[in-house]
């Protein structure tokens, strides 16, 4: 008897596993690709991020801050404009994490919902990757992005938050270099370690054989294959 409910606990686990799925954290080991990914701007570094992206001839993905776009429109325009993916982070960067209250996913969804339409209003961009702020992901995360047809992305390796040398931080992002690598950086602050090795870091990348690539390209996605309920909405 024991016996036929694990069989059908079993069956329901590869079932919800082989459905759509709707968060990443890396891309396939075998594409041959990596993703370099950028939070919480439009911010100090982002225009020097976005001439080191272009002397090296690389598409990257810039998760956006609703509240850094609404001060700084002219800089995830810039971001749009220069041909990286615009991704959403949230409005306000609230950490859900430690959000206890009842109405924790209608306050992720006002949050996305809130971020993606003042990053649209900017960019003329939908986004519909989303990442909510410290990587927070559980099962209300996902089901708050997919009732608006994002997908939660996340990262493989980052650590330029650390209170450790530039050296030692482009040692470690180095070492993280991989099939698939989701690497995660900030352009909020000036971050002068990580624009002290961004280009080397890039040549690294490339000389070990991987493309870079925007996060929808390595993961192969594409907004309207997705989810079907019609991309961003209203709360009101
Ligand atoms: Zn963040």
């Amino acid at each position: 008897m024991k016996k036929n409910i694990v069989l059908v606990l079993l069956f329901f686990a590869v079932a919800c596993f082989a459905q759509i799925k709707t968060f990443y954290s890396n891309g396939s080991e075998n594409a041959g690709k990596v993703a370099l990914t950028f939070d919480d701007g439009p911010g100090k570094a982002t225009q020097k991020i976005l001439e080191i992206l272009k002397e090296k001839n690389v598409k990257a993905s810039f998760f956006m801050l609703g509240v850094r776009v609404r001060r700084n429109p002219a800089g995830a325009k810039a971001v749009a404009a220069a041909g990286h993916e615009i991704a959403n982070h949230t409005y306000g960067h609230i950490n859900f994490y430690a959000y206890k209250d009842k109405d924790k996913i209608d306050k992720m969804e006002k949050e996305l919902l809130r971020g993606g339409n003042i990053i649209k209003a900017a960019t003329g961009v939908e986004p519909f990757l989303v990442r909510f702020p410290y990587g927070y992901l559980n099962p209300d995360a996902v089901e708050a992005a997919k009732r608006h047809d994002c997908c939660v992305i996340n990262w493989s390796f980052g650590c330029d938050w650390k209170k450790i040398t530039a050296g030692e931080m482009h040692d470690k992002y180095k070492k993280a270099i991989k099939n698939g690598a989701i690497f995660l950086m900030h352009d909020l602050h000036e971050n002068k370690k990580v624009l002290s090795f961004l280009s080397d870091f890039i040549d690294e990348i490339k000389q070990m054989g991987y493309e870079i690539v925007p996060v929808s390209e390595l993961l192969n996605l594409k907004q309207d294959r997705y989810f079907d309920s019609g991309g961003l909405k209203n709360l009101e």
